[in-house]
């Protein structure tokens, strides 16, 4: 054992003291990029809000729309599940974790309710052979029939309030259900749909200043409107359903995705995939769920297609994958296809280690690692992660009210004081591994080691790079290894990774903390269960 000097700064501790209620700050989300999945309110209630949260924000995903129809699940599922005790658990994650929400409904049979019908048959649309149908959408170019959407707008908007301030309230979602009168019939299917859209734009805007309004271009709507023209705030929603994945976008559906760029501004253009919609490839039968036929080239192909054209905005349908979907399928299949997802289409890839996490995204972000020997409770780390193409990416941004460092004198000197530890291992059992601990100063141990304890601190990993800073109530350590070295150690694709904390309290006292519980009585971080399995690729 080395001998043991500890340094204390008072100043560092008052300062710790005055910013104590800055604890709970979040690191803000820069990024404008999204990266969505869109999912039944049943999805989101099967696997546990929590979950779904943890699920999301540890694969870079930083949207989640909530779909609700007409066949399935409709709207008043949504509103049961928002006003529910698991939606506010859910809504309030959502904004600690900064994940936007936003509502992609099939909801115009709310907004005009079908009771109408016999009192007002002419809000209605008239078909071909010159019938007003109850069944489906409404006569788009009825004034009367839009002050009764307009009154159920403000009734929806009291409780749906998506963060985005985009409002997503689609027509029915059948084909040849458009309107054949007079005033519509001038009027192709997609110019119809952005004349309702128009509207419920100017309806939402004297609720909510901000509101933009999609343009569902799907199925009927797929071509551009030219008659009509979007007002500014109605945004295209591209939404190819039914196309093979085997292969890219179809020469029909670019040319409409880019004549629609032509009307609809592609700043704020918006995908609708359905890369992950298990009830799509399951033909819609709940009890033959089909297993999501993901290739990340495929995908890669597609979203090259879609970033070319300018467009930042993609989201997928990911309805029902959900408990039933994760026990036939497994845990690891459903985490590799999301991460891969997630991770893909985060492209801010250069980040600068300068201690300044200014640059940061939410990628695998989670918020306080657990103390299983002491307190039991969760400290105020805020840790996260990313894999680009070229490197592994890392910070922890400690609060630390008992700031305690060792005079340098060599590697093992690091031990002796507040540190944080990344180990990675290829092996489940530990057979091999690398571990990295790392001072508030900037000083590194890191050394080889076998199971148990078996370690070589001659080792070095030579292609990390970090940056710390000592803040007013903790410290920040920001940092990257080179995934050639990761390779060249062979840890490639499936990697277990563990990730610590020491923190020195009074004299030799130390509190460990941990982002995976391992299973021991007594402090240990150098067993298979401190590590959780993490992707690289
Ligand atoms: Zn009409």
């Amino acid at each position: 054992m080395h001998k043991k000097r500890y340094i204390k700064n008072v100043l560092t501790l008052i300062f710790s003291l005055l910013f104590c209620l800055n604890l709970f700050a979040q690191v803000p989300n820069f990024s404008n990029e999204k990266r969505g999945i869109v999912l039944y309110p049943s999805d989101i209630t099967s696997l546990g809000s929590l979950n779904w949260i943890e699920l999301l924000s540890k694969n870079s995903i930083n949207l989640i729309g909530i779909h609700t129809d007409t066949r399935l699940e409709p709207l008043t599922d949504l509103e049961s599940f928002l006003k529910s005790k698991e939606g506010k658990v859910f809504l309030n994650a959502c904004k600690e974790y900064d994940i936007d929400i936003e509502y992609e409904l099939h909801a115009l049979q709310d907004l005009l309710p079908r009771s109408t019908f016999h009192k007002h048959p002419e809000y209605f649309r008239l078909d071909e052979q010159g019938i007003r149908q109850l069944e489906y959408n409404m006569c788009f170019t009825s004034e009367p029939a839009y002050d009764v959407v307009e009154k159920n707008i403000r009734k929806i908007t009291k409780w749906l309030k998506p963060s985005t301030h985009r409002y997503f309230f689609w027509t029915d979602d059948v084909q040849f259900a458009f309107c054949h009168c007079d005033g519509c019939k001038p009027y192709s299917v997609s110019e119809q749909a952005l004349l309702y859209e128009n509207k419920l734009l100017e309806m939402l805007r004297k609720i909510d200043p901000q509101a933009q309004v999609a343009h569902l271009a799907y199925t009927n709507t797929m071509e551009s409107p030219k008659k009509v023209k979007p007002l500014e705030g109605v945004f295209l929603e591209y939404a190819p359903i039914q196309r093979n994945y085997n292969v890219g976008l179809t020469e029909k559906h670019l040319n409409d995705l880019k004549e629609n760029l032509l009307v609809f501004p592609k700043e704020t253009s918006h995908v609708l995939e359905y890369w992950l919609d298990v009830s799509m490839f399951s033909d819609w039968k709940k009890d033959k769920l089909v297993k999501l036929p993901w290739e990340k080239g495929n995908f890669l192909r597609d979203i090259k297609t879609y970033k070319n054209l300018g467009i930042n905005s993609i989201t997928t349908f990911g309805a029902w994958i959900n408990d039933d979907y994760i026990e036939q399928y497994g845990v690891d299949h459903t985490n590799k296809v999301l991460s891969e997802y997630g991770h893909t289409l985060n492209t801010s890839e250069n980040l600068i280690i300068d201690a300044n996490l200014q640059d940061w995204d939410k990628n695998n972000y989670i918020y306080g690692l657990t103390n299983p020997w002491g307190s039991q409770s969760k400290d105020n780390t805020h840790f996260d992660y990313k894999i680009t193409n070229d490197h592994f990416y890392f910070y922890f941004k400690t609060t630390d009210n008992t700031p305690t460092t060792s005079p340098y004198a060599k590697e093992l000197s690091v031990e002796e004081g507040d540190r944080v530890e990344l180990f990675f291992s290829s092996e489940k059992d530990l057979s091999k591994y690398y571990c990295v601990e790392i001072n508030p100063e900037g000083y590194v141990l890191d050394y080889r080691a076998k199971f148990y304890r078996r370690f070589n601190d001659k080792w070095d990993l030579k292609s990390l790079r970090i940056s710390t800073a000592v803040t007013e109530n903790g410290y920040i350590v920001e940092g990257k290894i080179s995934l050639d070295e990761f390779k060249s150690l062979r840890l490639v694709d499936e990697v277990y990774l563990g990730v610590f904390r020491a923190d020195y309290q009074d004299g030799e006292k130390v509190n460990w903390y941990t982002k995976t519980i391992p299973d021991s009585r007594t402090p240990d971080f150098h067993i298979p269960s401190a590590f959780e399995k993490i992707f690289l690729n």
